[in-house]
């Protein structure tokens, strides 16, 4: 069973914090639509005949998408992949302005059975300080409005760590969606990237920095208000009710095949990984021509145990010792583990290292204290 990306690299507007590929012209929608399609017959190959389990759109917003741009790319996907026979997971990834009860209905008579709503917070202010497209109206609308048709599967994106984002107002924002029994969220404390509208404002003092005091704070309040509303915290910034994880997301931790098509996307095959180019014109170039436009690496047994470690830290399930075995590590980890397991941070549970609660906060680092470089 493998997977599907599709990157839809458009935008209404720039959100001051987001680095990710995107484009505010729309103006080659159309020309990307068929660039999408002669993707996915190039690449029908790729996952090696395995049945998706997963697809995803994701971008960008890929709700920018029209009714006629979706039957064609799914048209292309079931003519091209095999796909799981039953409960396949579909999501789009829609922002709230996007969601218009007109719309949601032409969402519901596609395949399309997930939704994951950009809202980031249902505070004014914190909107506008992000520079978000949507109001905290139209972002309580939307998810009742998706509800009362029938979406059940939706996940919602929040932000925290915001210096715009007071405690009571983190606290109300997820006391807000634990209300509409959203089975899902996704919450990242905002990040200032390299070369992104927000660098540029807290470089020039028009914006306040990130305070990581701040951020852990409601890091920390966030986990246990999940946790007292019966959500699993099953990934550093991911939570679930019971049965409701995000199959997509946790086939990337797991480590199974995925195909990414779309400018900037990533694709995985068990050994290698690639990119496609990030630049909506050279992708649409390159793809008229009949050519993929990525760059190829072929994953050392250093690179996979890394990664194994980075990702299999951020999860519930933690890092499995015979699986480190078999990436030929297990004495580096053991050893490099062993601080951590008498500080407190990290828990072992039979043949798997967890990290505990305090961990959390320390994810990357305790990560990039056990990488291995290739002297090991
Ligand atoms: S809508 Fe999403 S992808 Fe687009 S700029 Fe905002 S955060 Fe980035």
């Amino acid at each position: 069973m493998a997977g599907l990306y599709l990157h839809i690299p458009f935008c209404k507007q720039a959100c001051h914090y987001c680095n990710f590929h995107f484009s505010t012209s729309l103006k080659q929608k159309d020309a990307m639509v068929a660039a999408i399609l002669q993707e996915l017959h190039l690449q029908k190959d790729y996952l090696g005949g395995e049945s998706l389990e997963t697809i995803y759109f994701g971008g960008g917003t890929p709700s920018l998408l029209g009714k006629h741009d979706l039957d064609l790319i799914f048209e292309a996907i079931f003519k091209h992949y095999p796909v799981a026979a039953q409960n396949m997971e579909v999501t789009l990834e829609a922002n709230p302005d996007d969601l218009t009860p007109l719309k949601i209905n032409e969402l519901r008579s596609t395949p399309i059975n997930r939704l994951s709503i950009g809202v980031q917070s249902f505070s004014e202010t914190d909107l506008r300080f992000m520079n978000r497209a949507h109001n905290a109206a139209e972002a309580l609308a939307c998810i009742q409005n998706a509800q009362s048709v029938g979406f059940e599967n939706l996940t919602v994106d929040l932000i925290y760590g915001s210096p715009s984002t007071s405690h009571q107002q983190w606290a109300e924002n997820l006391s807000t969606l634990v209300s509409l029994q959203i089975p899902h969220l996704s919450c990242y404390c905002l990040t200032v990237e390299p070369k992104t509208a927000l660098a540029h404002q807290v470089k020039k003092g028009t914006a306040r920095p990130v305070d990581d005091e701040h951020a852990a704070q409601q890091f920390e309040y966030l986990m246990e208000a999940a946790q007292r509303a019966g959500y699993e915290h099953y990934e550093i910034s991911n939570f679930a009710l019971p049965d409701w994880h995000s199959r997509h997301n946790a086939s990337y931790w797991q480590g199974k095949k995925y195909l990414g098509v779309g400018p900037s996307a990533h694709s995985y095959n068990g050994q290698s990984r690639q990119w496609n180019v990030a630049n909506n014109a050279a992708y649409i170039r390159s793809l008229l021509e009949e050519t993929l436009p990525f760059e190829l690496e072929t994953l050392t047994p250093v690179q996979r145990y890394n990664e194994y470690v980075m990702t299999g830290l951020r999860t519930v399930w933690g890092c499995n010792l015979l699986k480190i075995k078999d990436l030929g590590f297990e004495s580096h980890f053991t050893e490099g583990a062993k601080p951590f397991l008498l500080d407190g941070t990290m828990e072992l549970d039979g043949e798997n290292y967890r990290l505990t609660k305090s961990g959390k906060f320390l994810a990357d680092g305790i990560a990039a204290e056990l990488f291995a470089d290739s002297g090991n």
